[in-house]
């Protein structure tokens, strides 16, 4: 076998599942103890990955495993506004995914 190069997988803490690092998104408890989205993926801090599905980030929060990856109570409207930021990801993905679509 050809040496192929490796992507990274991570487990997403919402269903659970691997997936290559580029698909996911980092959420990282930063030093300074705020939760953040790590879109970029340079955040310092413990990290837990998520899809990049609002859905997986709501089934991390009913479940409490993101809170448990990252070692701290995590308040609602923390919540709240991680689920906006992922839901803005997303259409914005979408928004650049469709660019040739003619429909
Ligand atoms: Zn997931």
């Amino acid at each position: 076998m050809p040496n192929v190069k490796k992507i990274p997988r991570r487990q997403c803490v919402g269903c659970r599942e691997a997936r290559d690092k580029p698909d996911l998104i980092r959420v990282v408890k930063s030093p300074d103890r705020m939760i953040r989205l790590d879109l970029k993926g340079k955040l310092p801090g413990r990290g837990a990955y998520l899809c990049r599905n609002p859905d997986c980030l709501r089934k991390a929060r009913k479940s409490r495993s993101l809170e448990r990856v990252l070692k701290t109570a995590i308040p609602p409207d923390i919540f709240d506004a991680l689920e906006t930021e992922m839901e803005q990801a997303a259409e914005t993905e979408r928004k650049e995914q469709t660019g040739s679509d003619t429909g």
